[in-house]
């Protein structure tokens, strides 16, 4: 018997996914990690549900967890037979399995097959009420698994093979501030550099206002530490910012971004962005496309604003139509995928350090890759997984960066 996953979303349900894998059962159990964090997302999720509970023998439990499943008594019970774990119990879900409790979902003692990256999530829920988000009312109060757990953790998975850890969580920058000692990310990510060999770090998501002096310097000063920051501006509007409640709405983006690029060699900034929040004017949106046009940053991720119920904003007047998100989110894509390709092009012919996965399903007799600084490899050799090489990149093919050992 066995547990089988099916996982939707974001990296923290990825994350939870790698550690649900890990579970010996004496059943057999279905469980769908859900999302909601857009109409589209729920109705996947729904769908999926449904699917599921339609194929599933009558002895198979069929557990509903993530955010879907925690925000909502939706009538589920209409489906057909499962059981719901909203998130505040997901660390119960263990407890349901395996007769074990924890704090938080544990982490992982084994890294899943011919893997070299690893999802560690060190963190959970969130304090900081954004108001267009559901998120941290599904996930409830931010908590951090222990310093010392998350080192042992790293020490374990890299003698077991693993190169990159991904240290991910719904709100990483509030990391350690549960534990009523002097915990944060800084000192975490200073504990790993010292008492971990571990190759790569990176960092999955955070806020401008979590971006410390410190953290640029230790961005700055440690090549184990991946030049890679994803940033979920959402706008560059303060007005915008300001309603949507996020950390460190008043900074200036444009001159803090200048200063991440100067400061960080290499550094690829992803921006997360939300097209047509509520009272989003058009001089709004046009602040958000000019500091996209000014910024180098290396990829972008555009939500189209979705109006989740039971959330501040989705109370707010001046809701901006169905069509001019739809137009603005495309206005904004294109920028984002032409200023990609500018951000690739800067690299052919330069060295970047790339470390080596699998390889490629699609095209036969090559290595795929991924540099320190997020950029998708492809080699035209069988390279050993785990391998990390510094190899020039020559060309592009098929939405990767082309390089091959002869460049190196
Ligand atoms: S930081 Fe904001 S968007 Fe992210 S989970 Fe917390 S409340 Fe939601």
């Amino acid at each position: 018997m066995s547990i089988k996953l099916f996982t939707l979303g974001c990296k923290v349900n990825q994350a939870e996914a790698e550690v649900y894998r890990e579970f010996d059962t004496s059943e057999d159990i279905w469980i769908i990690n859900t999302c909601c964090i857009t109409s589209k997302a729920e109705s996947e999720s729904l769908s999926l549900i449904r699917k599921l509970a339609n194929e599933k023998s009558e002895k198979t439990r069929l557990i509903v967890t993530g955010c879907l499943a925690s925000i909502r008594d939706f009538s589920l019970s209409d489906i057909g037979n499962l059981e719901i774990a909203p998130n505040r119990d997901k660390d119960c879900l263990f407890e349901i399995l395996t007769n074990t409790s924890h704090i938080i979902t544990p982490l992982p003692e084994e890294l899943p097959q011919k893997r070299t990256r690893s999802f560690i999530k060190i963190q959970d829920g969130c304090n900081r009420r954004c108001s267009y988000c559901i998120v941290w009312k599904a996930r409830g109060k931010s908590r951090s698994h222990r310093m010392s757990d998350i080192i042992d953790c790293i020490k374990n998975l890299s003698q077991k093979g693993l190169k990159e850890v991904v240290l991910t969580g719904v709100c990483i920058g509030s990391y350690g501030r549960d534990s009523g000692e002097k915990e944060s990310l800084e000192l975490l990510l200073n504990l790993i550099l010292n008492e971990t060999d571990i190759q790569r770090i990176r960092l999955s998501s955070l806020d401008v206002g979590d971006i410390s002096d410190e953290m640029i310097d230790l961005l700055r000063n440690n090549k184990r530490i991946c030049p890679h920051l994803h940033i979920p501006i959402q706008s560059a509007s303060r007005k915008i910012r300001r309603l949507m409640n996020r950390k460190g709405w008043d900074i200036d983006i444009k001159r803090f971004m200048d200063e991440l690029i100067e400061n960080i060699p290499d550094l690829n900034i992803g921006f997360d962005i939300i097209a047509g929040f509520p009272t989003e004017k058009e001089e709004d949106f046009l602040e958000t496309l000019d500091l996209l046009e000014k910024v180098d940053f290396g990829y972008l991720h555009v939500f189209q604003y979705s109006r989740r119920i039971g959330t501040k904003a989705a109370e707010m007047e001046n809701q901006v139509p169905d069509s001019v998100k739809k137009e603005r989110s495309s206005i904004i894509r294109n920028i984002g995928m032409r200023k990609k390709e500018k951000f690739l092009n800067r690299y052919i012919g330069k060295k970047l350090s790339i470390l080596f996965q699998s390889e490629s399903r699609n095209i036969k007799g090559f290595t795929t890759g991924l540099s320190d600084n997020y950029i998708k490899t492809l080699t035209p050799n069988s390279i050993k997984s785990g391998k990390i090489l510094e190899l020039k990149i020559i060309n592009k093919k098929n939405g990767y960066m082309l390089t091959d050992l002869s460049g190196g």
